[in-house]
């Protein structure tokens, strides 16, 4: 059968644009996107840049958008995008600078990977093994499924719009750490990652969830971390107070009270972020969309904070 791809190509020495090549290729029912890309750039088109290794999808270097959304093209045969001979979009990751066509420069990934400090912290000096029963680390074998390929963080909703966020890649490898049960910096990990580009600067869209080749998971390792640093005492948080103000709000009118959210996530005593959000504040005003200073109560009002209740009650248990 013919495959129809079509590749985005970029090549900084020829041009500073992107552009789209159209590429038709013999294929088996059993060849993967990789398959085809290899067969491309050996028949048909010498230039093609990817980066690719193991072909098992063990290595993870040939993580690209298929069809928009990042995927290990060694792992998605043609068939399975393409039933009925669809075209197929080839693109190089997102949230990473191109290098040419397919391969993204990984550089700020590995390093923010390094900046959680990926490896067990401790004093202990061995005199035999460090062990750690079965039921302290077993809940861990996903998250060690990790192959770096970067995934998540190309289909990143808070790194697009903030390339400083630590990312989804690096949050479950420190996950990974401040949950082991024989690593004894968990402290100053959880410390370090409540600050500015942490673990509050997710969104919970859930794509690096839906992306992950592994099952990784990286946005539930994130809202652990979340709850560890929360019963840990790291309260003087924005993200912290965001997720308090918001159940509050909840309980006493039976929906969000925006003002009252915005003010509160930012601090009273944070004098330059209340200043930014005067501006802001004044913008939605002039657009006509500031929000109630008080919002109204819905007619269900006594079902909603029932709700709240019962979720409280269970979170207790
Ligand atoms: S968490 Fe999943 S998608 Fe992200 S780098 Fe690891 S294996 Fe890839
Ligand atoms: S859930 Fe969080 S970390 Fe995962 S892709 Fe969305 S914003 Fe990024």
């Amino acid at each position: 059968m013919q495959a129809q791809i079509k590749v985005k190509r970029f090549d900084p020495e020829q041009s500073d644009e992107s552009f789209f090549q159209d590429y038709s290729v013999d294929v088996t029912d059993e060849s993967t996107i990789l398959d085809g890309l290899i067969k491309i750039r050996e028949e048909q088109d010498g230039t093609l840049g990817l980066r690719c290794s193991c072909r098992a999808s063990i290595c993870g270097s040939c993580s690209m958008r298929v069809n928009g959304s990042a995927k290990l093209v060694c792992k998605t045969r043609i068939k399975e995008v393409a039933p009925n001979g669809e075209v197929i979009s080839i693109e190089p990751m997102g949230n990473m600078p191109v290098i040419k066509d397919l391969v993204s420069d990984m550089d700020a990934f590995w390093s923010k990977v390094r900046s959680v400090d990926p490896y067990v912290k401790t004093d202990f000096k061995p005199e035999a093994e460090h062990i750690a029963s079965n039921d302290s680390m077993t809940h861990l074998l996903g998250v060690m499924n990790c192959i770096m390929c970067g995934a998540c963080v190309s289909e990143c909703t808070a790194l697009e719009v903030d390339s400083n966020f630590i990312g989804p890649a690096a949050l479950a490898k420190a996950y990974r750490f401040v949950a082991d049960p024989r690593d004894e910096d968990k402290n100053t990990r959880l410390s370090k990652l409540n600050g500015n580009d942490g673990v509050w600067d997710c969104t919970r869209c859930l794509a690096c969830v839906e992306v992950c080749p592994k099952d990784v998971a990286p946005m539930e390792r994130i809202v652990k971390m979340r709850e560890l640093a929360i019963e840990e005492g790291y309260t003087n948080t924005s993200g912290f107070r965001h997720t308090d103000t918001f159940v509050e709000s909840i309980r006493r009118h039976g929906r969000l009270d925006e003002t009252r959210l915005a003010l509160e996530s930012t601090g009273l005593k944070n004098i330059s972020g209340l200043i930014d959000l005067a501006i802001i504040g004044l913008k939605s005003l002039f657009r006509g969309k500031i929000p109630p200073v008080l919002p109204h109560r819905p007619k269900d009002f006594n079902k909603i904070t029932s709700i709240v209740e019962r979720l409280e009650d269970k979170r207790k248990d």
